[in-house]
């Protein structure tokens, strides 16, 4: 890769080794940063001659552990292979794995299309980041997940081979769907070193909404409702506490007057007027203040009540990040319910719920706890799976809930990741520890 592309000195190697949170501290040797596929085939080969660990990285904004290596070895960094070509009669884009989320966007939006995943780590993460997750991210409900836009992969396998099938065709049934088996793979199975991923055209004109509602439990409600409104691309729930640490740690002004219990953030989109297909929301929804706003400008200063919490939670100190899905009618009972669930197993903490709420998914994040205190964890993850539901909706499992796993995923699927790992890694070498943690 160039002597200059490999990173030795230890305050080279500070942020590749502590994770965005700063939670999960690793202890990469190198980190090694190829700029094509074939040098991270030989990188890989390398590896496997030496037996040294591989973590790949993108943009480091995973929120698991998942991207730091516990296990010593090296941290392949993909952020060189960034390149971006947009495939407009397909309406598809190829992109280089360490291409962020906002490249391809940007470039999309400059031939009439849009990308459907979205996230609001969208200026670092990196479109091999989101598949490896399989992130989630504001436009699930309508537009689906990362593994829904995904139509051709490039990749390295743990045995140094490379695997490529980029050609993009609208139908092509033949064989297993490895594009679907890597996402969410989290870096165990392959390096992923390039993309085909489905465009959509641009959203119809927007307006978004801010509700100020009464309590945590009628806004959950009142979310699940909102899915089934065609109209509707996005719903999110924040609370009292969350909205106001968010407004004071970035210095946002306060939405309205006063503080309420919950907020609802909701986007719409629509052919002819927005601001239409808004009110029998509006009317519907009977909120306490409510806040529209139909241009850009003021689109994205409602947006960052919600964008801007994780970044708000994080300025005070390293928090642990739950993020869970619920069946939907256990949803309301759950978020009314959880913040007790974990004052009863550490008064200490304190509890941030936020999350997008139209899919019965929510951030339980939790601050003044030790990094390796996992008593509020274990008992959150254990009310989750009990309810039916997972403890998992978009982050992954990374290092944080390997010891959970087994709540949603039986013994038999868990011998059946490992004898895939086995197969696509059979050294062992990539990304040891994470998701299936030293059971493998
Ligand atoms: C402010 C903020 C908001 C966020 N919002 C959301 C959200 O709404 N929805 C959501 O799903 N996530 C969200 N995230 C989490 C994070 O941005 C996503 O998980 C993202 O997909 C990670 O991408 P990354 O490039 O930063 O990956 P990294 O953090 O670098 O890595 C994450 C995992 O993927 C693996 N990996 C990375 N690149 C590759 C590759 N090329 N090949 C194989 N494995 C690889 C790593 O080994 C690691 O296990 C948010 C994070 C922040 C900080």
């Amino acid at each position: 890769v160039g002597r200059e592309h490999v990173l030795s000195a230890p305050d080279e190697l500070l942020g590749f080794n502590t994770d965005w949170t700063g939670r999960f501290v690793g202890n990469a040797a190198a980190v090694v940063r190829p700029a094509s596929t074939e040098e991270v085939a030989g990188v890989i080969a390398a590896c496997v001659r030496n037996g040294w660990p591989v973590t790949a990285q993108g943009g480091n904004t995973g929120l698991v552990g998942g991207g730091i290596t516990r296990a010593g070895g090296v941290v392949l960094s993909t952020r060189r292979i960034d390149d971006v070509r947009v495939d407009s009669a397909a309406g598809q884009v190829i992109a280089g794995a360490g291409a962020t989320l906002g490249s391809v966007h940007e470039r999309a939006q400059q031939t009439g299309l849009s990308y459907a995943v979205d996230l609001a780590s969208r200026d670092s993460a990196t479109i091999g980041g989101t598949i490896a997750t399989n992130a989630g991210g504001l436009r699930v409900l309508r537009r689906g997940d990362t593994r829904a836009q995904v139509v051709g992969i490039e990749a390295v396998l743990g045995d140094g081979s490379v695997i490529s099938h980029l050609g993009g065709l609208a139908r092509d049934n033949t064989g297993y769907h490895l594009p679907s088996l890597l996402c969410g793979s989290e870096g165990t199975l392959a390096v992923v070193t390039r993309a085909r991923l489905r465009l959509s055209n641009q959203l119809a004109a927007r307006a978004v909404a801010l509700f100020a509602l009464e309590s945590a439990k009628s806004a959950a409600d009142a979310a699940l409702h909102l899915r089934r409104e065609p109209a509707v691309e996005a719903v999110e729930l924040m609370l009292r506490l969350g909205l106001a640490l968010v407004c004071e740690a970035t210095g946002l002004p306060a939405p309205f007057p006063g503080q309420h219990a919950a907020y609802l953030l909701v986007e719409v989109s629509a052919g002819e007027d927005p601001l239409l297909a808004l009110e029998p929301i509006v009317e519907g929804l009977a909120a306490i203040d409510v806040a529209v706003a139909a241009d850009p400008a003021g689109q994205r200063r409602l947006w960052a009540y919600r964008e801007r919490h994780t970044e708000a939670i994080n300025t005070l100190g390293p928090p642990h990040k739950l993020d869970v899905t619920l069946p939907l009618d256990a949803f309301a009972h759950f978020v009314d319910t959880v913040p007790g669930v974990v004052e009863g197993t550490r008064p200490q903490a304190r509890v941030w719920l936020f999350g997008h709420a139209a899919e019965g998914s929510v951030h339980v994040n939790i601050s003044g706890l030790d990094p390796d205190d996992e008593a509020a964890d274990d008992a959150v993850m254990t009310y989750v799976a009990a309810l039916g539901g997972s403890i998992s909706a978009e982050h992954g499992i990374g290092r944080a809930k390997v010891r959970w796993l087994s709540l949603n995923r039986s013994e038999a699927e868990i011998a059946a990741f490992g004898r895939l790992k086995q197969a696509l890694d059979p050294a062992g070498i990539l990304n040891p520890g994470v998701l299936l943690g030293q059971r493998i």
